[in-house]
């Protein structure tokens, strides 16, 4: 067996997280090591479906030491584009990564941890988790009672059209993901049904400015966690729905049903073969359009302008149908868009709640001194789980571990 190696800190992970950290450390001398299972940028290499871009445009892509350098500011990355910015980041920070090394284990040695990996074992008084806020596509306990015949799908399995067999598709879900696998699937041909649960609307352009330059003038990406008053809420606000197009065309429940989708309601149980749906989706859809308009006279009231144009109000069937028989009506695929969860399978120390989710305050753990963690929704910021979110939380992260590196 390999000797222990010790190092004053250990990050897991080499997305743009761990990275940033990363460069915040060098930036003091502080000694460390990034550990990577697969590559630099190993989640938008082998996680996310082919057409996806990112959906905040080219100049909010920027990490501590590095910016958007192209000549499209307002465009939006692909994902290989995204890559290679990724890897052009850790050359550019010159970050010590070590990849294809998978960390099976973080335990207690004493005031210390042992990190485990297939590697090999580091000791250290500091570990830096940026393993990602999305490994785990959440599937809700009722996707059990589907009939075999039908396939089920999650963001991370999909890739493309093509690959589903061919029949109707029932996507659960209308935050980003939902409606941007919806809209394409729709332009392939398919028919897709989407089940709507609460969701953020936004227009991609309001009085000629992308809605991500309002949020930020608005202050919105910046409001900290100390400052909500409800944190636990703001967490789990769904994702908006946004995509990144070189048309900067919005993306919303009107626009599916333009191309032929037809909304029910929340999926709520399934009998035999029969999906059952709330009733509420007329509800749920004016309460979006209400918050949207909220948002936008915020806007309009920040600039000092009277009120802008509105979008349409969302349409809804007079009877959306609360009962499916997905056999009988030609289903095939279920393409469950119902959010993601963090894995800490591989972590052995007592820092979990019973929804198995990290206790911590502002990414410092809580009950594990030197032990943090990096990009979850609302860190430290509105804007923590966001690329351009993760300068300002590792900054103030790498003060607290710096403190704790000093008292060891
Ligand atoms: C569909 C989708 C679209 C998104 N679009 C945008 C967008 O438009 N703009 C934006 O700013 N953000 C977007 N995000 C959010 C966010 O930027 C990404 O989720 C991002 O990947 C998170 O970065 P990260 O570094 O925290 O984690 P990740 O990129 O997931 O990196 C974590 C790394 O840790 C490694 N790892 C995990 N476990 C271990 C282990 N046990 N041992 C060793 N290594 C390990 C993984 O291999 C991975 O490389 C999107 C997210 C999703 C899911």
């Amino acid at each position: 067996m390999s000797a222990v190696e010790r190092i004053p800190v250990v990050i897991v992970g080499a997305g743009h997280s761990g990275l940033a950290m990363s460069r915040v450390l060098s930036e003091q001398s502080i000694e460390h090591v990034v550990l990577e299972r697969g590559d630099v940028a190993n989640t938008w290499k082998t996680e996310r479906w082919d057409s996806l871009r990112l959906l905040t445009p080219n100049w909010l892509t920027r990490l501590p030491g590095l910016e958007y350098e192209g000549d499209e500011p307002d465009g939006f990355m692909t994902v290989p584009e995204l890559v290679t910015f990724l890897e052009r980041y850790a050359d550019h920070v010159d970050a010590p990564v070590r990849t294809g090394v998978t960390v099976t284990s973080v335990s207690r040695a004493d005031d210390e941890y042992l990190v485990e990996t297939d590697a090999g074992t580091w000791q250290t008084p500091a570990v830096v988790l940026a393993t990602g806020p999305f490994n785990r596509p959440h599937v809700p306990a009722v996707s059990a009672e589907l009939p075999p015949r039908i396939d089920q799908v999650t963001p991370r399995d999909y890739k493309r059209p093509e690959l589903l067999r061919p029949g109707r598709v029932l996507v659960v879900g209308a935050s980003a993901t939902g409606l941007q696998l919806a809209d394409e699937l729709l332009r392939s041909g398919r028919e897709v049904t989407v089940a709507v649960g609460e969701h953020v609307r936004m227009p991609r352009t309001y009085r000629d400015r992308d809605i991500m330059w309002w949020l930020d003038q608005l202050g919105r990406h910046d409001e900290r966690y100390d400052e909500v008053d409800d944190l636990i809420r703001a967490r789990h606000v769904p994702s908006p729905q946004l995509v990144g197009t070189p048309d900067k065309a919005d993306l919303d429940l009107n626009a599916l049903t333009d191309r032929g989708a037809e909304l029910v309601g929340r999926l709520g149980a399934v009998n035999g073969s029969t999906a059952s749906f709330a009733g509420s989706l007329r509800n749920v859809c004016n309460l979006a359009d209400l918050k949207l308009k909220r948002l936008l006279k915020t806007i309009d009231q920040h600039a000092g302008l009277d009120e802008g144009p509105r979008p349409e109000p969302t349409r809804v069937a007079d009877a959306p149908r609360v009962l499916i028989d997905l056999v009988a009506d030609g289903y095939d695929t279920v393409l469950w868009a119902t959010g993601f969860r963090a894995d800490y399978s591989w972590l052995d120390l007592d820092v979990l709640d019973r929804k198995g989710e990290i206790r911590h305050d502002g990414g410092v753990v809580t009950g594990a001194p030197g032990v943090y963690r990096m990009g979850l929704n609302f860190l430290r910021r509105r804007k923590s789980s966001f690329i351009h979110g993760a300068e300002d939380d590792a900054r103030e992260l790498a003060g607290h571990l710096t403190a704790h590196l000093a008292l060891v």
